[in-house]
C-alpha cells in the first residue's frame, strides 16, 4: 500500500503542489492526466525525492518518510522502492543495453555480476530485446531505447514504477511496442503510476484515473466515470481539447 498524504511542493513563488493526498493498493494501475504545468512531473519527482517536497507524507509500505524529519536512510530506501521511466528515457549512453538494465542492480543493489546478468537476460527477454543485448542506445530506436528504460526500471523489483509520459519523445509508429511493455506489466499486477497524454490507453490500462490541474487533484474514478462520465467543469473542458 502506498500513502501519500498532504504533498506540497512550490518552486520559489510557484506554488507546483497544493496538497496532494493519494492512496494505492497493492498491484493498482493509475493514470494521471492533465494540463501542461499542472505538477504532474513534479508529483512523480517528490514520490521518488527527485525533488525534495517542502510537506507531506510519503509511505511506501513500511517505509513511513514525513518530509519534516527525513533521514538520508530513508531517501536511500525510498529510492529503491521506487523507480522511474522517464520521458526521454535517460540511459547511459557509453554502457550497453544490458549494462544499462543491471547497473541499478550492481550500484544500488549491490548485486553480484552473475546474478544481476541473469536477471538482466531475463528481463531483456521480457522487453523482447534479448538480441540488442550487446547494442549501445546511440544504435537503438526511441522505442527500444525506451523499453530499455522500462527494463531497468523494473530491475531493481521496485515497490511501484513511476511512469513519466514515456511515449511522449517516440514517433507514433513507435509507441505501441512501448505500450505493449507496459500493458505486459500492467498484466502481471505492477504497481504503478502513469503520467499519459494517451487518453486511449490511459482507459485501457488503468484501474483508476486521476485528472489534476493546478497542483490539486480535481477529480478521480475509474476510466469509465473519468472518460464517459466527468462530473468536474475542468475535467470536462480538459478531455473537450484533447478529444
Ligand atoms: P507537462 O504536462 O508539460 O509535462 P507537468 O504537469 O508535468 O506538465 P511540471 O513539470 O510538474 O508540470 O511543472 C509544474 C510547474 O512547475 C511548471 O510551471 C514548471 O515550470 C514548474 N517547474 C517544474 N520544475 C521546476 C524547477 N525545477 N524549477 C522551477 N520551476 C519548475
Ligand atoms: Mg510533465
Amino acid at each position: 500500500m502506498i500513502k501519500i498524504k498532504n504533498l506540497h511542493k512550490s518552486f520559489t513563488k510557484l506554488e507546483v503542489l497544493r496538497g496532494i493526498d493519494l492512496e494505492i493498493k497493492k498491484g493498482e494501475v493509475v493514470a494521471v492526466i492533465g494540463p501542461s504545468g499542472t505538477g504532474k512531473s513534479t508529483l512523480l519527482r517528490c514520490i521518488n525525492y527527485l525533488e525534495v517536497p517542502d510537506k507531506g507524507e510519503i509511505e511506501i509500505e513500511d517505509l513511513k518518510i514525513n518530509t519534516k524529519n527525513v533521514t538520508k536512510e530513508q531517501i536511500h530506501r525510498l529510492r529503491k522502492v521506487t523507480s522511474m521511466v522517464f520521458q526521454n528515457y535517460n540511459l547511459f549512453k557509453n554502457k550497453t543495453a544490458i549494462q544499462n538494465i543491471f547497473e541499478p542492480l550492481i550500484v544500488v543493489k549491490k548485486m553480484d555480476y552473475k546474478k544481476a546478468e541473469k536477471i538482466a537476460l531475463d528481463i531483456l527477454e521480457k522487453v523482447g530485446l534479448l538480441d540488442k543485448k550487446d547494442i549501445y542506445p546511440s544504435k537503438l530506436s526511441g522505442g527500444q531505447q525506451q523499453r530499455i528504460g522500462i527494463g531497468r526500471a523494473m530491475a531493481v523489483s521496485p515497490k511501484i514504477m513511476l511512469f513519466d509520459e514515456p511515449t511522449s519523445a517516440l514517433d507514433p509508429e513507435l509507441v505501441g511496442e512501448v505500450l505493449d511493455v507496459i500493458r505486459g506489466l500492467a498484466k502481471n499486477h505492477t504497481t504503478m503510476i502513469i503520467v499519459t497524454h494517451e487518453m486511449r490507453f490511459a482507459k485501457e490500462v488503468a484501474d483508476r484515473v486521476i485528472f489534476m490541474d493546478g497542483g490539486n487533484i480535481v477529480e478521480q474514478g475509474s476510466p469509465d466515470e473519468i472518460f464517459n462520465n466527468p462530473k468536474n467543469e475542468r475535467t470536462i473542458e480538459f478531455l473537450k481539447q484533447v478529444k
